[in-house]
């Protein structure tokens, strides 16, 4: 609505209809929730406005304006919150993470803080010391290639020294597993336990003895006997996690990966009208990224699910099917059309072989779901693009954007490709914060300086064809340090790679706000404070326009708002 209809609006109900209603209530209806103003509105709208104050009633912006145009629609119950200056942003959604290990993150050995072998096991320890003996140990997130000294996973033997009367399951940033010698044998696995296809049992050299290292597609022999957690407390968990993002200043997301049983879960928030976070999903429905199942069994799967991609309201949606290709460049699995540097026969992994991924992928197109694939390496992004061709024939995906997970080492053929497909990328810059030196000991210098190839991707795709996200909790869910390395290149020692890959400070808002919304075809609801749009902002704590570059990392969110509602607020 524009200001001049909306003051009309409320005069005509003061002046002509005002009289004649005697109960107050009826006519507060139509005022404002609430105000806010005297700051910096920067509406990220199609032509950049900057505006000083906005009005938000029943969950939408109402009005965008100057402050004594918002003043002038103040009720008797509106709320008013001077800004004092501050510069206010479309709430930021992150299009690639996995938020609800943010919540489980507090039930999980903190392993993310440790910084040599002997402080993993140590922290490890700790945790087994307040635990009964039996009950499972589990790790959070962590990365013990790029943090560890010894740039090295822990052995079964050495997890057996400090928690012998547990099982220990201890995840990495998604692709290898560590587990004690205790969770092996629940798990039934022998130094006679064949790899299965597309995973690793890592083996002592020695004696052939599994290490108690699980990579890939071995990782289920394990994770299938850890128990789930009880219902209510992921819930809880899971609510937790979206007030930690609101904290960011993070409004919605686009979960990376989801199961039926996780989906249980954001369901229940959902109905109960719980949700303090837009929640997209990418979903798993065999519960795997890399289905084991036969093509004729995950067809049945597809077409049993019974609804199809971005079916869901503006507080939960499924954004589409997701499949893993490749591993990553911070795990020396990527794949790629080069062979690795020291090793002239190594290419990374491939992860599901192209004529299989080919016909998945078919399948979920011809019943209308998206697909959204992981892919890191260029040869990867090869085979999705593949697979994107191969599905587009048998029914078209014209302007279904399709997606590219991460594409972190794409290369400009591949943008005009996916391009023509219609494809879209979600990139997560934030790799480079405090990886990007891990990306260049497995990748060397030149690969490492073109990895998340921002400036390519905008240049060559179009800005709305890309959205930003951090794969939390493998990297930080922090929007500002993900921003400040999307424009200066700069990692977390400041240490440049690639200054001609860098974007500017209007664009990196783009790609977290109106391009991210586009992941869920959201664009015309979200993504930019216009009237008419979810009310969804974050008020900062600096202004990201014209601080100093070196300023941008440390911006911290003061106020954020969902809906109408405030989720977050600074103490
Ligand atoms: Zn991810």
């Amino acid at each position: 609505m524009e200001i001049k209809k909306a003051i009309f609006l409320i005069m005509f109900l003061s002046l002509v209809l005002a009289p004649a209603l005697t109960q107050a209530s009826s006519l507060v209806l139509h005022y404002p929730d609430i105000i806010l103003y005297n700051g910096k509105v920067v509406t990220v709208d199609k032509n950049f406005n900057i505006a000083q104050a906005v009005a938000i009633r029943d969950g939408k912006f109402l009005v965008v304006g100057k402050n004594a145009d918002i003043q002038a629609l103040i009720g008797p119950n509106t709320k008013k919150i001077d800004l004092k200056g501050k510069t206010v942003l479309p709430g930021l959604i992150d299009s690639h993470n996995h938020m609800e290990e943010a919540g489980e993150a507090l039930y999980k050995v903190p392993l993310g803080k440790a910084k040599t072998v002997a402080e993993a096991l140590t922290l490890i320890k700790e945790w087994a010391a307040k635990t009964k003996p039996g009950e499972w140990i589990r790790g959070g997130g962590w990365h013990p290639l790029a943090q560890l000294q010894e740039k090295r996973y822990l052995t079964r033997w050495e997890i057996d020294s400090v928690a012998p009367d547990n099982p220990v399951f201890l995840p990495t940033v998604g692709h290898f597993v560590m587990c004690n010698s205790y969770a092996m044998r629940l798990a039934g696995i022998t130094k006679d336990t064949p790899n299965p296809p597309g995973g690793e049992i890592q083996r002592d050299p020695m004696t052939g003895e599994p290490n108690g290292v699980f990579a890939e597609a071995a990782i289920p022999l394990v994770s299938n006997v850890v128990p789930p957690w009880p219902f209510d407390l992921r819930v809880k968990m899971y609510k937790d996690a979206m007030q930690i993002f609101n904290s960011g200043g993070l409004t919605s997301v686009v979960v990376g990966v989801t199961d039926p049983e996780s989906f249980k879960i954001y369901q229940h928030i959902w109905d109960k009208r719980e949700a303090t976070m837009r929640v997209s999903l990418m979903y798993c429905p065999t519960g795997e990224a890399i289905p084991a199942e036969s093509l004729e069994e995950w067809k049945r799967i597809i077409r049993g699910i019974g609804c199809y991609s971005d079916f869901g309201d503006d507080w939960l949606s499924f954004s589409g099917i997701k499949l893993i290709v490749d591993g990553g460049m911070t795990l020396r699995t990527a794949y790629m059309r080069d062979p690795y540097p020291h090793d002239t026969t190594y290419y990374g992994s491939l992860l599901i072989p192209p004529e299989r991924l080919n016909k998945l992928v078919a399948i979920c197109n011809r019943y209308n779901w998206r697909v959204g694939i992981h892919c890191v390496g260029d040869a990867a992004i090869d085979k999705v693009l593949d697979a994107y061709e191969y599905a587009n024939k048998d029914k078209s995906i014209a302007g279904r954007r399709f997606i590219l997970i991460h594409a972190s080492l794409m290369q400009l053929d591949q943008m005009e490709r996916a391009k023509k497909l219609g494809v879209r990328v979600d990139l997560q810059n934030d790799f480079m914060w405090d990886k990007a030196a891990t990306v260049e000991r497995f990748l060397g210098k030149e690969k490492a300086n073109r990895a998340c190839p921002t400036r390519w991707m905008i240049d060559h795709m179009g800005i709305g064809s890309i959205g930003a996200g951090t794969d939390y909790p493998v990297n930080t869910y922090n929007p500002f340090i993900n921003m400040y390395v999307m424009v200066t290149r700069k990692d977390k020692n400041g240490v440049v790679y690639g200054a001609n890959q860098a974007i500017t400070r209007q664009e990196a808002l783009r790609l977290y706000t109106n391009g991210s919304a586009a992941y869920s075809f959201k664009e015309d609801v979200k993504g930019s404070i216009e009237p008419g749009k979810l009310a969804d902002l974050v008020v900062i704590s600096n202004d990201i326009l014209t601080c100093p570059e070196e300023s941008i990392k440390d911006i911290k969110p003061v106020t954020t708002i969902v809906g109408g509602k405030i989720v977050y607020e600074s103490k």
